[in-house]
């Protein structure tokens, strides 16, 4: 696809958890908690803003009917999150953080911090509304040969984990609401989908480098704004792994252009808006004898089957938008989530699931339709329910004739996306009064110099010529995700371990494990304690893999424990000296034939022994020597 000519533009807006000691609003820890919680049960109501307007998504997520069940985790959860009691004062921690990207990002900061509400009421927070505080404003960064816009950043509250649905309730985790999130949102300057992995990988980068950021899955979020021209501003949330950021894009693109080719093969078409003021028709009694498991299951607990005519949209509710999704699939999206009705039938899939071509023929009929020319859409369920989806059928039918509807969509694992709501208003946000404004001081503005980011090229300069790492090491440790951890554990041990070996372990050996176990399960923890290890002389480096599988294959189980275990404490040069004379004293007259060239079989049973326990090169220094004493002895005798 040529992105340039179908004029993309794309924004970024990046979310990353904050490593701050506790949460944005209260004093509980910002990590998630495992531990027993307490219960409560919860309704939402949407309120008015201040200029009297009710956001109409909030106004429709509440009409679904929903309760929300709470779990508050005893130590990672308190009154606050429970909204049982207003929020404290905003974590400085967190204010510092922003201010120092900031600073690294060109941005103006702004001289007072005011904490705003934004209406969120699908239940992820107890109080309706997401606290967000912008911190600063403008900006850039430079990828490439190219400066992208940064428009604002935040600092908000993250939301409470969901974790499941159970019917009409929804179970939340409220461990997770009130960490603090970074929210980092660029110009709409990004032009191809490369790009903007390329500006999420410089961002991303940029935050690890304050040091003072959360790792791992879940704890950074990117959110797409995506448009073609002609097309709208898509939303598109949670996208979790960077790695799938092209691809959605790419994916987006491709559905607002196939948007505006139905758009304009409708035009083409002569149809009009006024062309959908139809009604649906009652065709239950088509149905009557029908093999359809569906209908027949609807139509016995007393339901209705509607059928309605889209005048000149035969063939397009089957046109593929992206893989696996038609218009057909988008229309029923947003019939789920008007009315709640979980599916829809539509001409161009049929006949199928048990309807039949006689059955379909009798709808077109019934509906006024002309084969070849209308599609027909079906829904069945109670009345009341089936009259609201048809009428959400019209609505999007209706969005087809202008093109590209504007709405937020969620991300799929595929790279996909599905509709989720209608792009909310500006009836959405408006003033915390909890919380007084923050004046940026100098401590915060002093505090956010100590941790403001260094540029990539001087980070990189300090890891070659101060540590000594070869550029590619140093390269792919910058691009770590434990870049700090990295470079903390080179700081503390680099008298006693070489600072190469401190990275391959990270770069080399952790990665090269992947495959194999799920490092994921290798935390922070273990590898200090490895490197710790060696610093100590208990390990040889050649240990560490072995013993880092290990500790993933057995949660909870210290390095030094696993170490005892796979035998791969380090030996003292006297044990292994012992080891050596007894391999010589074995093999002697293999010793006596050949001389000094009997160092490489000698060499390989030591290291069969040894191996993992004590350093090679040590292994090899004894060797020649014991074999020169050996050979030294002969002579004598
Ligand atoms: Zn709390």
């Amino acid at each position: 696809m040529d992105y340039k000519e179908i004029g993309l533009r794309v924004g970024l807006e990046i979310h990353q958890q904050l490593a701050t000691r506790s949460k944005l609003f209260c004093p509980c820890p910002s990590e998630l908690g495992e531990e027993e919680h307490d219960e409560f049960e919860r309704r939402l109501r949407p309120t008015r803003s201040e200029t009297g307007e009710i956001d109409v998504a909030a106004l429709f997520e509440w009409r679904k009917g929903r309760s929300y069940l709470y779990e508050a985790p005893v130590r990672h959860s308190c009154l606050v999150e429970a909204d049982e009691e207003p929020p404290h004062e905003m974590n400085r921690e967190a204010i510092v953080i922003g201010a120092a990207m900031a600073m690294a990002l060109g941005s103006h900061i702004v001289d007072e911090i005011h904490v705003m509400r934004k209406i969120v009421i699908d239940g992820s927070n107890t109080t309706g509304f997401q606290r967000t505080a912008i911190v600063a404003l403008g900006g850039s960064i430079r990828v490439g040969d190219k400066e992208i816009p940064i428009e604002t950043i935040a600092v908000e509250e993250d939301a409470a984990r969901k974790i499941r649905e159970e019917g009409l309730r929804i179970r939340y985790r409220l461990d997770r609401l009130g960490i603090p999130l970074i929210e980092i949102s660029t110009g709409p300057a990004i032009e191809s989908p490369e790009e903007a992995m390329r500006v999420a990988l410089a961002i991303g980068q940029m935050l690890r480098l304050t040091g003072k950021v959360r790792r791992g899955l879940g704890t950074i979020r990117q959110d797409l704004n995506v448009s073609i021209r002609g097309g709208a501003i898509t939303e598109i949330k949670g996208v979790q792994r960077l790695d799938l950021i092209p691809k959605v894009i790419e994916y987006e693109a491709l559905r607002q252009l196939r948007l505006l080719e139905i758009r304009d093969e409708l035009s083409r078409r002569g149809v009009k808006p006024e062309d959908l003021q139809v009604e649906a028709v009652d065709v239950t009694e088509t149905f009557g004898n029908t093999k359809s498991k569906i209908l027949k299951r609807v139509i016995g607990r007393g339901g209705v089957v509607l059928a309605v005519r889209l005048p000149g949209f035969h063939g397009l509710l089957g046109r593929e938008l992206m893989p696996g999704r038609r218009l057909g699939t988008e229309i029923a999206d947003y019939v789920r989530f008007w009315s709640g009705v979980g599916g829809i039938f539509h001409s161009d899939e049929l006949p199928k699931y048990g309807i039949t071509q006689e059955e379909l023929d009798k709808v077109y009929e019934a509906v006024g339709a002309v084969k070849g020319r209308d599609a027909v859409v079906i829904v069945a369920e109670e009345r009341g329910k089936a009259e609201k989806a048809v009428r959400a059928v019209l609505e999007r039918a209706a969005k087809a004739l202008e093109g590209v509807p504007a709405e937020t969509r969620g991300a799929l694992e595929d790279g996909t996306t599905r509709f989720l709501r209608p792009r909310p208003g500006s009836a959405r946000m408006y003033p915390e009064t909890d919380t007084p404004p923050i004046l940026v001081d100098d401590e915060i503005l002093e505090m956010a110099r100590r941790i403001k980011p260094e540029p990539p090229e001087v980070k990189m300069r300090r890891l070659t010529e101060e540590y000594g790492l070869p550029k590619e090491l140093a390269k792919e440790v910058l691009r770590d995700i434990r870049l700090d951890l990295i470079e903390r554990l080179i700081k503390t041990y680099s008298d006693r371990v070489p600072p190469k070996t401190i990275a391959s372990i990270f770069v080399v050996t952790l990665r090269g494990l992947r495959g194999e176990v799920d490092t994921e399960r290798i935390t922070d923890w273990h590898l200090e304690e490895v490197v710790r290890l060696l610093a100590e002389g208990r390990i040889a480096k050649e240990a560490v893999e072995e013993i880092l599988k290990y500790v993933a294959e057995h949660p909870g189980e210290p390095p030094e424990k696993a170490a005892e275990k796979l035998g791969l404490t380090s030996l003292t040069r006297e044990e292994a000296e012992r080891i050596i004379e007894g391999i010589i004293a074995e093999n002697i007259d293999k010793v006596r034939e050949r001389g000094m060239k009997a160092m490489g079989l000698i060499m390989g049973r030591a290291m069969a022994v040894l191996r993992g326990r004590i350093d090679g090169k040590i292994v090899a220094e004894i060797v020649r020597r014991k074999l020169q004493e050996a050979l030294s002895r002969q002579e004598q005798q």
